[in-house]
């Protein structure tokens, strides 16, 4: 068998679409421009190319992009300071602070800084109950890239199994989640666990969410199961000339890509679908604050 390539970046792209058309909407028919606002602590080179990207997608669907660059040695304090001003700011309806940050900072603090209801990385204690019970507002950007990508891929999710790798509080445990409410029979993996692949066998969905490349071998993948890769790992590639390197996921691609049903490519799949989920969830949250129902088409 020969997977099926899901491509995240044009399903990103058509998200998108329908994002600049609701924030259209709610300017031309409630005055509301949603505004998200992006707070970077220091000069991470990776962050600061994630944060360029995200101010560049917000500006491209007509949102208001408010970028915050603070020094590498900014207290603690003056970051909560920040964080309090754009709460109580009416043209914000977003708050994304970069993590990581430097170490003089406490990010949970930060996080529990944040007003929920402009918490669009879906980071804040209040918000994770949220998602847990079904109720709306922000949904955990990356688990819900990972959501829209396997319902357009498969439709109902009801009665699979799915295996995740990784139970971070960022994507492994907010996708176990997202999955249960589908009606998934779940099993979460961690470094834990013992026989992964036996367990991995077993699944119509692996949600792979480790950090270690290519770790996820082909001969673990159950003939035709959807495979998404969450992965993002830097690897060096010699072939490329000296000194060169190259993205890979969790996942051993080419493997995999030859006994799975469908499959997510590293770079290409997920990632996209990241920003993108941002940008839906900042659309939400400016239509809650301002009493409105959130639109039901950004969302899996
Ligand atoms: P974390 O490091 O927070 O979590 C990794 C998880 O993998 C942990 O739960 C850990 O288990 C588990 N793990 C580690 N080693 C093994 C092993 N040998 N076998 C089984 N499980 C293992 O990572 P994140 O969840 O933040 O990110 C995971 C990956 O996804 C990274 O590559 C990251 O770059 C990428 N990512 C991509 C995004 C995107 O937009 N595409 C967004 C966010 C992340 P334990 O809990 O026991 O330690």
């Amino acid at each position: 068998m020969t997977a099926t390539i899901i491509d995240g970046k044009s399903f990103a792209e058509g998200l998108r679409g329908r994002i600049a058309g609701h924030v259209q909407r709610l300017k031309a028919e409630h005055g509301i421009t949603p505004g998200l606002a992006v707070v970077i602590v220091g000069h991470d080179p990776a962050s600061q190319v994630y944060v360029t990207n995200k101010a560049r997608q917000t500006a491209e669907v007509g949102m208001a992009s408010f970028k915050h660059e603070l020094p590498e040695d900014t207290s603690e304090a003056d970051l909560l300071a920040l964080v309090h001003r754009l709460n109580n700011d009416d043209q914000v309806h977003g708050i994304l602070v970069q993590m990581p940050v430097p170490k003089q900072i406490d990010s949970i603090k930060v996080i529990e800084a944040i007003a929920p209801s402009k918490d669009v990385d879906c980071f804040t204690p209040a918000n994770v109950g949220k998602v847990q019970i079904g109720l709306p507002g922000p949904v955990s950007c990356t688990p819900l890239g990972c959501l829209m990508l396997l319902r357009d891929q498969i439709g109902s999710l009801a009665g699979l199994n799915a295996v995740i790798i990784g139970r971070s509080n960022l994507v492994g445990k907010p996708m176990m989640q997202l999955l249960l409410r589908e009606n998934c029979t779940v099993t979460v993996a961690h470094s834990r666990t013992k026989n992964l692949a036996d367990v991995v066998r077993g699944a119509d969905i692996v949600v792979a969410a480790v950090g270690r490349p290519e770790m996820i071998r082909g001969d673990w993948i159950k003939p035709g199961a959807t495979v998404i890769d969450v992965g993002i790992n830097r690897i060096p590639a010699p072939e490329r000339g000296e000194g060169k390197t190259r993205l890979v996921g969790d996942v051993a691609y080419a493997e995999a890509a030859a006994i799975a049903g469908a499959i997510t490519p590293v770079p290409g799949g997920v990632g996209p679908m990241t920003i993108a989920c941002l940008l839906a969830n900042t659309v939400t949250t400016a239509s809650l604050i301002n009493g409105l129902a959130p639109p039901t088409d950004l969302t899996a």
